[in-house]
């Protein structure tokens, strides 16, 4: 998707990755942003984006902000982005640094995602980037009719695979699985991951 290609280029991955990995930024790999936590390797931040369609009138949220970089690349397709993040040092640097770059159209809170962000809901895009062994009901629910949710669906230190969900406008909801990916896994208040 050319947006997505635009997106991508625009947005500079080395000021969302540690000083020290500068270096390995562009690198198509993960790099670890500290908290046990890791900013997703650019093809599967590149895929998941081009997978959810996102429209210039989309409100999207995204559960796992970590760096904000995907918050960032969402940001420039989408009217919306509300990200939220579990681990507050995290989810300030994300937010001070979408802030100091001006992605003015993301807002970032502190909370357990699993429950999505109900005074804003419902969403016309989902992405979530952080594994859980099924999809949270809270944000099936936030989903708009004619929505689509992109979510790392398995179990923890094992194959998962990224699911594609999406609501009829009748509210019907299927799910469809795509590839086999590895994400840290969506963890709860108590760190213990969500299964
Ligand atoms: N999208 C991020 C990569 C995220 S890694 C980026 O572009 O950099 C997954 C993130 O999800 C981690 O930062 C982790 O702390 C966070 N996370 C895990 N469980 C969560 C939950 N229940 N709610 C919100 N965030 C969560």
């Amino acid at each position: 998707d050319p947006r997505v290609l635009e997106a991508m280029r625009s947005v500079p991955r080395p000021l969302f990755v540690p000083p020290s990995s500068i270096r390995l930024a562009y690198g198509d790999f993960p790099i670890p942003i500290g908290y046990g936590q890791t900013i997703s390797q650019p093809y599967i931040v590149a895929l998941m984006t081009e997978m959810l369609q996102v429209k210039p009138e989309h409100k999207l949220l995204e559960v796992g902000t970590g760096s904000g970089y995907q918050a960032a690349i969402l940001s420039q397709l989408a009217k919306e982005v509300y990200t939220i993040e579990i681990i507050k040092p995290l989810a300030l640097q994300a937010e001070e640094r979408l802030k100091k770059l001006q992605y003015l159209n993301v807002q970032v809170k502190v909370a357990d995602g699993y429950y999505g962000w109900e005074e804003h809901a419902p969403f016309d895009r989902i992405m979530v980037t952080g594994a859980a062994t099924f999809v949270p009901p809270p944000l099936l629910k936030q989903l708009r009719p004619g929505g689509k949710m992109c979510i790392p669906v398995g179990a923890q230190y094992s194959v998962q695979y990224l699911t594609m969900v999406e609501k009829s406008e009748k509210g019907a909801i299927t799910m469809k699985k795509t590839l086999p990916v590895m994400f840290v896994p969506l963890t709860r208040g108590d760190g213990e991951p969500w299964q």
